[in-house]
């Protein structure tokens, strides 16, 4: 059960005191707080854990300070959406609100190669009226022999030309937690150019150990990628781990599972889990054409097949598109077959706005029936 408390009421409150020490006397349960700085308010909620079905909504809601009581399930006590769960579906990052209702396009390199590579890119970016993009400095990689991302080196100038080319969040993937201090070092160091969504890549998705110091840090949100080879369940638990360490500022990421079956894709597409995982929590939820088809194959239509599986993404309301492009594609030191060219981000980006509107028109069209 979760007891939403009054925003007026924080730790110091003795409303607050008072509220747990009442909790402190009801056998077999155990509390932990959580404090969530949003930019107009702070949200403080209080956990129970434990025997909870003895409780009584009503008395619970009856405490002081407490403003609603939830019920929760035992699956994604954070995350999830649970009956009469009136909590959050989106958040705010450096000025770009991410949520269940939004929609936000990271189109930028797969691997920083290079300095001019990346000022092209942001410039592109910028150009067609975006301020988010993907930039991978940490590549986890099958081979060890393959280059492995430039790291810490590249950062300094990846920020700086963000910072000059209006981008306010890049998509990064970090494998390791000392990633997570070189990019807080280079953005301090830079004066904070830019922000950065930290990326679970799929490899990682239960690096159990390292989503806990992921989830520790609150400063920047999190994209958990879905893991390509277990169960969906099992994805979203490992989103919990992030929220249940502190950050609850996490996009959900589906990228397709790896299975033969999805042949000629390099992954099966897995986009029909958009209305899902919507459904099952309050993630705003990400897909990745990218590495989910792999290749530049286009139907015979003329239609990329990354950008067919875009549309169907959106069309079922995802709310981040992660893609693939490069200035010189043959020249990308990773996944340069599966890159977009520069020409095509607007053409792109007004094929993925007819998908959103017809999201929305489905939207409304659903209310309408009443
Ligand atoms: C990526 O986005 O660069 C990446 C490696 O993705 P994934 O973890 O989904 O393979
Ligand atoms: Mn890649």
């Amino acid at each position: 059960m979760i007891l939403i408390l009054n925003s007026n009421i924080n730790e110091q409150s003795p409303e607050f005191r008072q509220l747990v020490a009442h909790l402190a006397t009801l056998p077999g349960i155990t509390t932990r707080v959580h404090t969530e700085r949003g930019s107009e308010k702070t949200l403080t909620e209080i956990y129970l854990i434990g025997n909870t079905k003895q409780l009584e909504i009503e008395d619970m809601q009856s405490l002081p300070g407490v403003e609603r009581a939830v019920r929760v399930s035992e699956e994604y006590r954070i995350l999830g959406r649970h009956k009469d769960d009136q909590r959050p579906t989106n958040f705010e990052y450096n000025g770009v609100r991410f949520g269940q209702d939004t929609l936000n396009v990271f189109a930028g390199l797969c691997a920083v190669d290079n300095r001019e590579h990346v000022e092209i890119m942001m410039k592109a970016v910028h150009d067609a009226g975006q301020v988010c993009t993907r930039m991978g400095a940490y590549k986890p990689r099958t081979s060890p022999y393959a280059f492995q991302g430039h790291g810490k080196n590249c950062l300094p100038y990846v920020f700086e030309l963000a910072g000059k080319y209006g981008i306010k969040v890049i998509a990064m993937e970090i494998t390791h937690e000392s990633h997570l201090n070189e990019i807080k070092e280079a953005l301090h160091q830079t004066g904070n150019p830019t922000g950065v969504m930290l990326q679970i890549g799929t490899r990682n998705t239960q690096n159990f150990e390292l989503l806990k110091i992921v989830g520790r840090q609150t400063e920047m949100p999190i994209l958990l990628k879905r893991g390509f080879g277990i169960t969906l369940d099992e994805s979203l638990n490992a989103a919990e781990y992030l929220a249940s360490e502190g950050n609850r500022n996490v996009v959900f990421g589906l990228r397709g599972m790896k299975t033969n079956m999805g042949d000629p894709h390099r992954n099966f597409v897995d986009f029909a889990h958009v209305p899902v995982v919507k459904r099952l929590t309050r993630m705003p939820i990400c897909i990745d054409p990218s590495h989910s088809v792999g290749s530049r194959q286009a139907s015979p239509d003329g239609i990329l097949d990354m950008m067919h599986v875009t549309a169907q993404g959106v069309i079922a309301g995802a709310n981040m598109v992660l893609v693939d492009f490069h200035p010189a594609p043959p020249k990308a030191l990773v996944d340069g077959p599966q890159a977009m060219l520069l020409k095509e981000l607007p053409y792109f980006l007004d094929d993925v706005q007819i998908a959103r509107e017809a999201y929305l028109k489905r939207v409304a069209l659903r209310e309408r029936q009443g």
